[in-house]
């Protein structure tokens, strides 16, 4: 690994506020790194659009020198991420995969990487596409449960790379599990918490080295911006992370950034909402005649519901479940809905559909497709923030046509 932990000079101070005296997550969201403009008082932070900061000698910049570096927009959404994290330092990128690959920068050719064996198809193609022609190795395995990452972790893994809720079957891993392993091989433990947001779940209080997150989804939460970030209590991995920002240049724009920070403060009141819609989704789903299989964390039925319970605050906003029905009448169903649009993506506020069959997995031969559970009949749903009534007439009137 080229992340050297033996330089000892952090740039920044890791925050020495503990968690009892830091106001509250709503609070956070709203009001964490961000005050009125000292210079305007304008009460939102300014988008700062320009790419150059004056210095005032040679080497005297007020903190900004160049916007790839550093820019205050961006700045004050780091800060924010961080705190809502419950986390030292936070870095944002120009989107989710722009702060995975920023993790694997950490790595270097020999080095062996254990994650799941349904992670984001952009981190799996990542990780095969791209990395394994860089000579690090990569092994995808069950990690719901903690005896198959012990037995794929060696000498060489450097990297465990935990996803929790999955995509598309929800399943929950055990964060404080996952990283005990990576730590016992002196590996870092990296959680992608894009599902479940930091307001359901804060990986860095289960011993995760580094969150990353899609701000795509949940935290930009309107569907009209693409950003990614990562967060760690460490400062060696901060500075790496902001040596990669500068050197590599996936940074988000300023207008970027001030999207995210607006949808940032509406986090908590909407993911209430998404996992109130959800769990009434879910458990409707369920009693209904032609839904054979439901997964969702927050049902008593879920196989890991008592983990998803103590690891997580609430159970999210996604829900799959399987149609007893044939590829081609699943495929209706997500054509006939009307509220629900058929699309890919997750987290905004609108409800959106899709069938992994057809849509998201496609790629997978059937038969692999079938051995990881992802069946002809399975569909996808990001429950949005709209009337739970409208949303299940909307199931229930589209299931009644396509099995008609
Ligand atoms: C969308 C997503 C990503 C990738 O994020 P982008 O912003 O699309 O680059 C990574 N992980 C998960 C779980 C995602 O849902």
């Amino acid at each position: 690994m080229s992340n050297n932990h033996t330089d000892d000079t952090p740039t920044e101070q890791e925050s020495t506020e503990s968690e009892s005296e830091s106001p509250e997550f709503e609070t956070r969201a709203i009001h964490a790194g961000q005050e009125p403009d000292p210079a305007t008082g304008a009460v939102m932070p300014p988008i700062h659009t320009s790419s150059t900061f004056a210095q005032d000698g040679p080497g005297e910049d007020r903190g900004y020198e160049y916007a790839r570096t550093g820019n205050p927009t961006r700045t004050t959404l780091e800060a924010n991420l961080a705190a809502l994290e419950g986390g030292a330092h936070g870095r944002a990128f120009a989107s989710g995969m722009a702060a995975i690959n920023t993790v694997l920068n950490l790595l270097e050719s020999g080095d062996h990487v254990v994650t799941g064996d349904d992670i984001y198809g952009g981190t799996h193609r990542l990780f095969r596409q791209v990395y394994e022609d860089y000579d690090l190795s990569f092994s995808f395995v069950d990690t719901t449960d903690p005896a198959a990452v012990r037995a794929a972790v060696g000498p060489d893994t450097e990297l465990v790379w935990v996803e929790t809720p999955t995509n598309p079957l929800l399943r929950v891993n055990d964060i404080a599990a996952l990283a005990d392993i990576a730590h016992a091989n002196d590996a870092l433990c990296a959680v992608d918490n894009t599902f479940a947001t930091p307001y359901l779940q804060r990986p860095l209080e289960h011993g995760a080295d580094i969150v990353s997150h899609s701000l795509t989804k949940y935290i930009g939460g309107h569907s009209d911006v693409v950003g990614g970030a990562l967060v760690t209590d460490d400062s060696h991995l901060d500075e790496r992370f902001g040596f990669y920002q500068n050197s590599v240049g996936a940074t988000p724009d300023p207008f970027a950034c001030f999207l995210v920070l607006r949808g940032v403060k509406t986090l908590p009141v909407r993911m209430d909402r998404h996992c109130e819609n959800a769990s009434t989704l879910a458990r409707r789903l369920q009693d209904h005649p032609d839904v054979s299989t439901v997964y969702y964390p927050g049902l008593e039925t879920h196989s890991a519901h008592d983990l998803a319970a103590a690891q997580m605050d609430d159970f999210g906003g996604m829900v799959s479940f399987e149609l007893d029905a044939s590829i081609d009448q699943t495929a209706t169903f997500v054509s006939e809905t009307e509220l629900f649009t058929l699309a890919e993506s997750l987290g905004g506020v609108e409800s959106l559909i899709e069938q992994p069959a057809t849509m998201t997995h496609a790629a997978i031969p059937r038969e692999e497709r079938l051995e990881a559970g992802l069946t002809d009949g399975l569909v996808r749903a990001s429950v949005g923030v709209e009337s739970v009534e409208d949303l299940w007439a909307d199931v229930e009137q589209a299931i009644a046509t396509a099995l008609a």
